[in-house]
């Protein structure tokens, strides 16, 4: 093992969305940061969005290929194009149970993790959220409130560039927006009817893709697939916007393929002393030291690594004298939607038009909302991203000339899936599997979640309320589905190492800081108490410059 002489005021592992902002805010108030990133750096030159097909070597039409190394991955967001930016699913595997299977999605190996290939719908959560305990009973609040949170949102929005529109709806508070995408007719039609006739708002997607010049950013020119990266960083990418601000300040080190393994303590395991890190590339392990340590590998990976750290004071887990760690574990349903036909309005489907990066509507939640009779059948809500489609249909019926015509006919419509809450219940749980280890030798997580009651009453609803929306439209040929989550739910993974201020029943407290070891802190989605149907990663990074500065007001205190 080689150790690292230099002490670090800070140890940032993982180089994402949260990461990121850990490092930029910590390093520009200068301290000295050292981040471990499993991935290997992120330049634009990686970036292929403006790449045709015709010049990959399977132009993209061999997804086998990817599906060799990446059977997990290539579900979602991974091709041709991007791959390699992706964990080698058969070198870090992870198991289930049989009955109870799940696609770990989204395990991004580059500096930026997740952020590089991410949707960015940008939605803060509100008192709804937050307090939910208090209004319908179930499991427990955050111990902190919107308005600790309101300034910090406000921070990272000015950075980072949402755009949206303002809707004044208490449950799903307005950000401070850059000016929304356009939409199309389909969707201002849907918009129109649906708020007239149920009330219900359909506001245009809140995203952190540019409409306007922001920090040297210019803004988007609708190419279209900003999953394979984006040379005018007109997109929030952690790997050229935080990270890079982290970097300039020459504080910050940035060591790249390093696997994070364990957090190691002091003798009396009061504080965490070191990280030990593998190197991808040669195998050997390494170890830093730092005063303070800070997680954001992602819930499910920052688990992982309190779990292997257990010892002999902490031998379920560091940090886990509650007994909480790897439980809670929440993701988002999204397997209900639906979808409905409406006019084109003349417009005729191009190929060659500008490719709107977002889906155009996000309806906001409108059940168990205040002053609206609540659900008998489900607690919380849902909303649901999508919008308009206007395309050449393609399977039309019919042969020779009317076949012809009757595919350049335009099939316009919209189409929606809802994205909605998952309770948090003790027995949606992850733990170490003492069988198995990835091939860096480190053992992998064993992950065990399942639908509940709760999820599959909303799921139900999510499709009927759906084609209510679809028909008050006006839509033709409405289809509606909802079908078990199991196996598939949105890369929204929280909880695990749950907020609270009852160190018996929670890990973190409301500075995503260890009950147990205060020099620990846990900044991505681990901390969640409840992970409402809004998008989460606005509200981690919020939450993570909220938890720096208090680390930082800490350690001038001497506490840290
Ligand atoms: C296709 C896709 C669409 C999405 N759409 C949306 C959306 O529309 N809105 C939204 O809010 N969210 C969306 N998400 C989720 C969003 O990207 C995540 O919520 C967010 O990036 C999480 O931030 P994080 O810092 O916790 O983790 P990440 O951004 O994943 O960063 C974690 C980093 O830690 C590194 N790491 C992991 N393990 C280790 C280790 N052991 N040692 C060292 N480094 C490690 C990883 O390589 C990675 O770089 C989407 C994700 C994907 C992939
Ligand atoms: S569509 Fe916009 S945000 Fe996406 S890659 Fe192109 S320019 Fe960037």
């Amino acid at each position: 093992m080689s150790g690292e002489a230099s002490l670090f005021d800070a140890i940032v592992v993982g180089s994402g969305a949260s990461g990121g902002w850990a490092c930029k805010r910590l390093a520009e108030a200068g301290l000295k940061v050292a981040v471990l990133e499993v991935g290997a750096p992120q330049p634009d030159a990686n970036f292929t969005e403006h790449v045709p097909a015709f010049e990959l070597e399977y132009r993209n039409r061999a997804p086998e290929i990817v599906r060799q190394t990446r059977p997990i991955q290539s579900h979602m967001a991974c091709d041709e194009y991007n791959y390699k930016w992706f964990c080698n699913d058969l070198d870090e595997p992870y198991t289930t149970p049989p009955d109870r299977p799940y696609l770990w999605l989204a395990r991004l190996r580059r500096t930026g993790g997740r952020t590089n290939s991410w949707g960015r719908v940008s939605l803060r959560f509100s008192d709804l959220d937050f307090k939910a305990a208090s209004r319908d009973g179930y499991g427990e609040n955050w111990p902190l409130s919107y308005s600790d949170l309101k300034p910090y949102y406000e921070l990272v929005e000015e950075y980072v560039g949402v755009i949206g529109l303002a809707e004044g709806l208490p449950h799903l508070p307005d950000s401070k927006f850059l000016p929304p995408m356009a939409l199309d007719c389909q969707e201002v039609l849907f918009r129109n009817r649906v708020k007239e006739k149920l009330g219900r708002t359909a506001t245009p997607t809140r995203a952190a893709n540019l409409t306007r010049p922001l920090h040297g950013r210019a803004p988007c020119h609708y190419c279209g697939p900003c999953y394979r990266g984006c040379i005018t960083h007109s997109y929030f990418n952690s790997s050229f916007t935080t990270m890079t601000d982290a970097l300039h300040t020459g504080k910050c080190t940035l060591i790249s393929n390093a696997m994070v393994y364990q957090v190691k303590t002091d003798q009396d395991g009061k504080r965490a002393r070191s990280i030990t890190y593998i190197d991808r590339n040669t195998h050997q392990v390494h170890e830093i030291r730092g005063r303070a340590v800070i997680l954001c590998a992602q819930s499910f990976e920052s688990a992982r690594i309190l779990l292997n750290s257990a010892d002999e004071r902490y031998p379920n887990g560091l940090a886990n004298s509650s007994g909480a760690l790897g439980h809670y574990l929440m993701a988002h349903i999204r397997n209900a939607g639906g979808s409905g036909e409406l006019p084109a309005f003349g417009a005729k489907p191009s190929l060659g038009g500008p490719k709107r990066p977002v889906d155009g509507i996000y309806i906001a939640r409108f059940r168990n909302i205040e002053n609206v009779p609540t659900s008998k059948d489900f607690l919380r809500g849902y909303g649901y991203e999508g919008g308009g489609f206007l395309r050449n249909d393609l399977q039309a019926p019919g042969y020779g000339e009317a076949y012809k015509k009757a595919v350049l006919d335009p099939l316009a419509g919209v189409s929606f899936t809802g994205f909605g809450e998952v309770l948090a219940r003790s027995d949606n749980f992850v733990e170490i599997d003492p069988k198995v280890k990835d091939r860096w030798g480190i053992p992998v997580l064993h992950i065990s979640m399942a639908d509940g009651p709760n999820e599959k009453a909303m799921s139900k609803d999510i499709a009927e309320s759906i084609g209510e929306m679809l028909e008050a439209s006006g839509a033709k040929n409405i289809r509606t589905y909802a079908n078990p989550s199991n196996g598939r739910w949105a890369a929204h993974e929280a909880g695990l190492a749950r907020m609270g201020s009852d160190p018996k029943t929670s890990v973190l407290n409301q500075f995503q800081q260890s009950h147990d070891i205060r020099n620990l802190f846990v900044m991505d989605a681990s901390g969640f108490t409840t992970n409402p149907c809004q998008n989460p990663t606005l509200t981690i990074m919020a939450l993570c410059v909220r938890s720096c500065d208090y680390l930082m007001g800490e350690m001038k205190r001497g506490n840290v």
